[in-house]
């Protein structure tokens, strides 16, 4: 369930609740082919991008859709498309939230379509980001109306739809050669007011195929009542599936006369997609996303942001749902004369070593701020402490000449002395302020000449905290995991050791260091990784779950 399989995706993995650096942000773009390079022209008199967020996970966006959201000046997004999707607008991006509800306060049809054609008569590019497909009951209808009547030219890019999603994420199949060769897409709400409904119920009891309900919920027992009604056979196969693709998503299978009352007790609530058919009873054993090792666990990432778009990213790909709670904050060191010094002689160093992401993200911004790029490395061999240090340097261009099997300071010594006689070597470590000397009495001992230079250290990030004490309260949240002693030092300045003892919430630690920390803390540890990384920690979580 590791990183390994999905190495070659366009996307990097985090995007789905976690929020991304500004470098990844710009890396998507460039790696998507540059937004602004394929608009048309027409874009200084503005021009509107009516896009498909897709069901809701943030990478089921199209390419196209990431693209051109990354070429906006201005986003206007409603309630069901998921506001993870925003990062890939630019920073200056101008962020409308139009929630379109049928409740005071929230805005009008009339209302979005007024900002739409007046952001782009200013001569904004305009995106409207659209839940689903902009054109299946998105009534893009009306927007287009009065794009057309401004003059305002515009380009519709398709999203994947709530049932296509639905069926993909359950295996519920909408179609299937033995008993559906037709679906059909009805609206469990029609237009206020409309004096006939187009739902033609004694039709659609007897559809022989698969038949979805989109805005279903509020609709349902009316519903099933219609198509009993009419013909349609009490016991037909019903499934109701809410929050598709979100770590939330349920799914609930009753006979039509059923689904109504079993829907209720097990509290379903919208956005749902009803599915009425023999679709509605497939294999169960079609439904991968529900078994995912870690659905439905919610873990919260205690590191600093950047550390937790990547936890974010691993969490999702097993299932979980990871929240962000924000202990330490990356304090680049750059802005020193010992670095400027460094930075002059460092292609005299036979090997330079990154211990860490963050030490090679902030090295290289300030090499960037100084204009200097990877060519100041000249010869030097350049080693990365495990997998994502050396990922991240080959965001830079730099492919790692060594890269240790196992990922500790010690080991990297260790393998990097049997690797290579460093008798004499000139070696620079870059990295944290915080790290232990452990590394350079090794490679001392081996007979190096180490310079060590600090390009960043941690410090205490303050975020916002009752909604995690709450959630732990509630029960809502299943495990904590810290990933250092600083960032348990960080998390428990925050909140409160009583909040989390004796056994209100899990804990996961990456290594023995930190469970030693939070053990001086007086807080249980419930399990510790064998191995010491994110993925280490993630394989306890999952063993320790597996055990339930
Ligand atoms: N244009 C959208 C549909 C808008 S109507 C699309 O193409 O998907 C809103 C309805 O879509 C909701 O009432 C619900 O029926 C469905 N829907 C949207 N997102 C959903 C999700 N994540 N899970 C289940 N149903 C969803």
């Amino acid at each position: 369930m590791g990183d390994r399989q999905e190495k070659s995706v366009v996307f990097p993995a985090c995007l789905w609740y976690a929020v991304l650096n500004e470098k990844s942000k710009a890396a998507i773009i460039r790696r998507i082919g540059g937004a602004n390079s394929t608009l048309p022209n027409t874009m200084k008199k503005g021009f509107v991008y009516l896009v498909g967020a897709g069901p809701g996970r943030a990478d089921l966006i199209t390419v196209r859709g990431a693209e051109v959201l990354g070429a906006a000046d201005c986003v206007i997004y409603d309630k069901l498309a998921n506001p993870a999707l925003l990062q890939f607008a630019r920073k200056d991006a101008e962020i409308i939230h139009v929630p379109k509800r049928i409740s005071e306060g929230s805005c009008t049809q009339d209302e979005i379509n007024k900002v739409l054609a007046e952001k782009a008569l200013a001569g904004k590019t305009v995106v409207r980001l659209k839940g689903g497909d902009p054109c299946i009951f998105g009534r893009v209808a009306e927007e287009l109306a009065v794009l057309i009547e401004a003059g305002v030219d515009f380009e519709i890019v398709p999203g994947v739809t709530a049932a296509v999603a639905v069926s993909s994420y359950t295996g519920i199949m909408l179609t299937d050669r033995q008993y559906s060769s037709q679906v059909t897409f009805v609206t469990g709400r029609e237009a206020p007011g409309k004096q006939d409904t187009n739902i033609d119920w004694e039709v659609l009891a007897k559809f022989p195929g698969t038949i979805v309900f989109y805005m279903g919920m509020g609709t349902l027992d009316s519903t099933a009542r219609s198509l009993i009604d009419n013909g349609k056979p009490a016991d037909t196969p019903a499934a109701v599936i809410s929050n598709a693709t979100f770590p939330t998503q349920r799914v609930v299978r009753a006979p039509l006369e059923r689904i109504n009352e079993t829907c209720e007790q097990q509290k379903i609530k919208p956005p749902a997609i009803v599915v009425i058919g023999a679709a509605a009873a497939s294999d169960t054993r079609f439904d991968w996303f529900t078994k995912r090792p870690l659905f439905g666990r919610t873990i919260v990432m205690t590191r600093g942001a950047a550390g937790n778009a990547d936890f974010a990213a691993k969490i999702v790909r097993r299932g979980g749902n990871p929240l962000e709670f924000d202990t330490i904050r990356i304090k680049p060191l750059t802005d020193s004369n010992d670095f400027l010094r460094i930075l002059a002689k460092i292609g005299q160093y036979d090997w330079v070593i990154f211990t860490s992401g963050n030490g090679v993200t902030t090295f290289f911004d300030a090499l960037e701020k100084l204009g200097k790029d990877a060519r100041v490395f000249g010869s030097s061999k350049i080693a990365a402490i495990g997998g994502s240090t050396a990922e991240r340097l080959s965001e830079f261009g730099i492919k790692a000449d060594f890269v240790p099997g196992i990922f500790t300071s010690r080991e990297l010594g260790k393998q990097l002395v049997g690797f290579t006689n460093l008798r004499n070597k000139k070696i620079l470590l870059s990295r944290s302020e915080l790290a232990s000397n452990e590394l350079v009495e090794i490679l001392a001992g081996a007979g190096a000449e180490v310079d060590n230079i600090s390009v960043y250290t941690a410090i205490a990030a303050k975020s916002e905290s009752a909604w995690l004490a709450d959630g732990i309260g509630e029960g809502t949240i299943d495990w904590l995991t810290f990933a250092s002693p600083s960032s348990v030092d960080g998390f428990f300045e925050q909140i409160g050791t009583e909040a989390v003892n004796p056994g209100k919430v899990k804990v996961a630690s990456i290594g023995p260091v930190t469970s030693e920390r939070l053990k001086e803390l007086g807080v249980t540890v419930d399990v510790t990784a064998k191995e010491h990384t994110l993925d280490g920690l993630l394989d306890a979580i999952e063993e320790a779950e597996n055990k339930k």
